[in-house]
């Protein structure tokens, strides 16, 4: 037995931190580094016109061009598609054009496609302008209202989006609910997935067809790279979005693919960390007294608090919280500036924790949000009682 037989057969019964260290790679003969080789390539020579002729770029068991893949971009796929149980994994530029590589895919002029109104905006942006431009109506439905979605169901609607939990509101809707709603009326269905990151949910069993997550957050981890990945089980379904990838252009460089591989072995370390400490200052922020709500899946009294209870492991650091409605956005925005160890920023899943004020009435009318100014928190690798302390003395000054 060789060394990389005898590690994939132990490599099934551990877990995803030990998994995570012992992904098959097979380095240069005596080159054992523990890290594989970044590969940079636009052209990829051939060894003559017969072998240039007989090459098909959608086989993954060579090689044709740059942009449809090097062995840095193949061995990234293979490990994501392994973390979130899928069986095919197709990169992209950005999550942002994760989500649009599925919408071109699976959409044609006359259909409709449902996108949950709490999901991720410029996804969200996409589908209501440039869709809607093409003759694809895009309609939103109540993340936790399964029979929302159900009554816009119309013959022409094609696919159903999901995710989980909303963006900045923070809802974890029925997915169960909503995947049976999906194959009642043959829809299919695809998942933002980021909040996860192949960790805290398993689309695949849950029957969702297509799982797409911004790489950008907790598999680069370092708040320095850009990139996403769409991600499906079914042969078919990989074929389409592959040629529609392959025609809209998408690639990803070598040196941002390797700087995710990296930081794919610290992933399921960092998530638990970010995990722990956003539940420690989630539950600190709910004792107090100028808070009105915190928005996290893992607190009890939180939207859709059941479905997270049912269909997920664990949580991200990412969470909201709401003041009470007399406090003013102006006050708000104080409290943000005064803060010290967080970050004034988009995005999240890196090293530093972020805070971010949304006016989450004027982005939508969610009912529980009743006009409550909102801050999302991007818990990072800080102390989270140094987190605590800053809050508090923020806290401070919106009271004073
Ligand atoms: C950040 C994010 C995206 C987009 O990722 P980018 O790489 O910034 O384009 C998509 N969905 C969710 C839920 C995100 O948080």
């Amino acid at each position: 037995m060789s060394r990389n037989e005898h590690d994939s057969r132990l490599e099934q019964n551990c877990a995803l931190a030990t998994r995570l260290q012992h992904s098959v790679y097979e380095p240069p003969a005596g080159f054992g580094a523990v890290q594989p080789a970044t590969w940079r390539a636009s052209t990829v020579l051939f060894a003559d016109v017969a072998a240039l002729r007989s090459r098909d770029w959608r086989r993954k068991d060579g090689y044709t061009y740059g942009l449809h893949g090097t062995p840095t971009t193949f061995m990234l796929e293979q490990r994501l598609a392994e973390i979130e149980g899928a069986c095919h994994a197709l990169l992209c530029p950005s999550g942002l054009s994760a989500i649009t590589l599925v919408d071109l895919a699976l959409l044609e002029h006359g259909d409709a496609v449902l996108v949950p109104a709490n999901g991720y905006g410029p996804g969200v942006e996409f589908a209501q302008r440039m869709l809607a431009s093409w003759g694809i109506d895009a309609h939103l439905y109540d993340p936790l209202d399964v029979d929302s979605a159900a009554r816009l169901i119309t013959p022409r609607t094609r696919l159903l989006w999901l995710e989980a939990p909303g963006s900045v509101s923070m809802e974890m809707p029925d997915l169960r609910g909503l995947v049976e709603l999906a194959r009642a009326h043959g829809l299919r269905t695809a998942i933002d997935n980021t909040w996860a990151a192949g960790i805290a949910l398993r689309p695949f069993e849950l029957g969702i067809d297509i799982s797409i997550q911004a790489l950008t957050k907790y598999q680069s981890g370092g708040a320095d790279v850009l990139m996403g990945a769409v991600m499906c089980r079914d042969d078919a379904l990989h074929e389409r979005l592959t040629l529609a990838h392959m025609r809209l252009g998408l690639g990803v460089g070598g040196d941002d693919a390797s700087l995710v591989l990296r930081g794919l072995s610290t992933l399921a370390l960092r998530y638990a960390a970010h995990d722990a400490a956003a539940r420690r200052v989630a539950q600190w922020l709910q004792t107090q007294p100028q808070v009105r709500r915190v928005l996290h899946p893992a607190l009890p009294d939180s939207p859709g608090h059941a479905h997270w209870a049912r269909d997920c492991s664990a949580a991200a650091g990412l969470f909201s919280f709401t003041f009470a409605p007399e406090v003013t956005p102006a006050r708000v925005d104080a409290f943000v500036d005064a803060l010290q160890l967080f970050g004034i920023g988009y995005s999240w899943g890196g090293p530093r924790s972020l805070a971010v004020p949304y006016a989450i009435d004027a982005m939508r009318g969610a009912a529980w949000v009743d006009g409550s100014p909102l801050v999302r928190l991007a818990i990072g690798l800080e102390d989270a009682d140094d987190l605590i302390a800053d809050l508090a003395q923020a806290l401070a000054v919106l009271s004073a």
